[in-house]
């Protein structure tokens, strides 16, 4: 067995300190690759889950980052994101995983989190009130350059039913924005027509997407969703920017 994403061969002997401190074990990578990946762990915020250990604390409101506080400061906006779920601090590894998976087309990347995504899914529902999964969309010119959606491979590692309820359009890039900008211009997100919206009446809704970087993005396409009156919207990313 290969390390998805330096290709050298993985020790596939299983530790004393994996079965003792039931630790994961994570076959799709090695474990130097493993240990340039950072977990988010620790205080962090109780709705994007920015890692209080990075942030000064004039930045924190109780258990909230500033820029949460900001959000939910706005009625516009309050409540419509209830949780995000970072799995990794958007470090300079995972920066280049992302870029070889999304830009450069190495698509094989994304089974490399395969475990991690699993765990963190579990972790975050219980078997009898499983979300129904909507992975952000592209627009359709950006998924043709692209030629896959990565928010959409990252769902399918779930080996779960996938809503593709969401349709988005071309807009500039966002990061390129002023915050005042990003909130006030109209969301690219529409819901389709559904034949059945009352199925996701009173149930959890789980976006999926690859960073949250603003929350701007998550939480437009939150927005879009919620004339289903969903139970809540959480959203599951792989990074944190
Ligand atoms: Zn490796
Ligand atoms: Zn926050």
């Amino acid at each position: 067995m290969y390390c998805l994403l330096c290709h050298n061969p993985i020790d596939q002997i299983i530790s004393w300190e994996h079965l003792f401190l039931s630790s994961p074990v994570h076959p799709e990578i090695c474990k130097i690759c493993s240990s340039k990946l950072e977990e988010i762990y620790g205080e962090q915020c109780r709705i994007c889950s920015r890692p209080f250990s990075k942030l000064p604390t004039e930045f924190q409101n109780k258990d909230i980052c500033h820029d949460c506080y900001r959000w939910e400061q706005d009625v516009e906006w309050t409540g419509t994101l209830t949780r995000n779920i970072s799995i990794f601090d958007y470090n300079d590894f995972l920066k280049e995983l992302l870029a070889q998976f999304k830009f450069r087309g190495d698509h094989e990347i994304v089974k490399a989190f395969t475990t991690h995504v699993q765990s963190k899914f579990k972790q975050m529902f219980h078997q009898k009130s499983l979300p129904f999964i909507v992975p952000i969309p592209l627009s359709p010119e950006r998924l043709y350059e692209r030629g896959f959606n990565q928010a959409n491979s990252l769902a399918q590692l779930l080996n779960v039913p996938i809503d593709n309820i969401l349709t988005r359009i071309h807009t500039e890039k966002q990061s390129k924005k002023t915050r005042q900008e990003r909130i006030h211009k109209q969301s690219p997100f529409h819901l389709i027509q559904l034949n059945d919206p009352q199925k996701y009446h009173n149930k959890p809704i789980l976006l999926i997407d690859d960073i949250y970087t603003t929350g701007t993005t998550l939480r437009q396409a939150a927005k879009a969703l919620t004339p289903l009156s969903p139970k809540a919207i959480y959203s599951l990313t792989l990074a944190r920017s």
